[in-house]
């Protein structure tokens, strides 16, 4: 078994964005991101202060607006308005969930898409779709990243995606559909699930619960790459992989923590570097 470090493949990421970043301030571009924060739930928070770390290692510009739980629609709207006319920011993010009083369509769809570092815009979703998207939602275009690093050919193989959310299980599915995968997605109501991850060659787990895939549901070397972020029964972190027993039948997996998660965020800077290329004709 090979371990697929996510450690590893996301500081090669970082380093090439931090080329391009240096590129681009030569020309007289620094690549900024807005991220927006609203409400203090505790993850979230968590998850910013990363972001806003990795974008001061790569030298991107981080501004971050923390707004209070009972910041209103147009109040979040105004702000997301007044930065997609700001030439000087060319991505940004809200940091998800957002209070259930405010509507996170609206608000995901106010973005201008090639500000939509996070790619959830529908324009960016489609562009995923036809196969020919610039900003890639990160996390899907990290795994992406971490089998082309590994050297693993998607073309001809049966890829299973287990989840279809918009962030991480469809567009998943359509990079490796684009790829060439034969790609099977299953949801809560699939039938007979071990049957069909047992015949996948590469093997997503996109679930949300925690060591759902047991040994006996994956196929004898298929790779697999773990999306969750969870906790066992003692607190500590774990994917949706039952890691200790899987990783004697595959041939690569992802670890958790380790894994896809770094991928993720350095996706993002990745993302926020061609936004800002693209809004700069560069
Ligand atoms: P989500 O929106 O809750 O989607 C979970 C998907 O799993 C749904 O499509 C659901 O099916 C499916 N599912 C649930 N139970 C199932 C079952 N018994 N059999 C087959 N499918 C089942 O979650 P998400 O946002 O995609 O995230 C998934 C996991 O990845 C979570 O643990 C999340 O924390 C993690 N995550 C990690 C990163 C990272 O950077 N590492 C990024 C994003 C998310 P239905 O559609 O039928 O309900």
């Amino acid at each position: 078994m090979k371990l697929i470090d996510g450690k590893v493949i996301s500081e090669s990421i970082k380093q090439r964005v931090m080329l391009q970043v240096n590129e681009l301030k030569e020309q007289g571009v620094e690549p900024c991101l807005a991220v927006i924060i609203v409400g203090d739930d505790f993850a979230s928070r968590t998850y910013v202060n990363n972001k806003k770390k990795t974008c001061e290692y790569v030298g991107i510009k981080s501004l971050e607006f923390a707004m209070p739980e009972t910041t209103t629609q147009e109040e979040l709207l105004s702000l997301v308005e007044k930065l997609n006319a700001d030439n000087s920011v060319h991505g940004i993010l809200c940091q998800l969930p957002i209070p259930k009083h405010i509507d996170e369509k609206v608000i995901l769809n106010a973005i201008r898409p090639d500000k939509d570092v996070d790619a959830f815009h529908p324009v960016n979703a489609g562009h995923i779709m036809i196969g020919d998207g610039t900003l890639l939602p990160c996390t899907p275009a990290g795994i992406m990243e971490m089998l082309k690093y590994e050297g693993i050919e998607i073309a001809g193989k049966n890829c299973v995606v287990i989840g279809r959310s918009n962030i991480v299980g469809k567009p998943m599915a359509m990079l490796l559909i684009n790829a060439s995968g034969t790609v099977t997605v299953c949801n809560s109501k699939t039938q007979n699930l071990a049957e069909i991850t047992k015949e996948a060659d590469i093997l997503v787990a996109a679930v949300g619960k925690a060591k759902f895939i047991t040994a006996d549901m994956v196929k004898q070397g298929a790779v697999v790459v773990d999306v969750g972020m969870n906790r066992d029964e003692e607190g500590k972190r774990c994917g949706d992989v039952d890691f200790e027993a899987v990783k004697d039948v595959a041939s690569h997996i992802t670890p958790v923590p380790g894994g896809v998660g770094l991928m993720t965020v350095a996706m993002l800077m990745q993302n926020t570097v061609t936004a800002a290329k693209i809004q700069n004709n560069k």
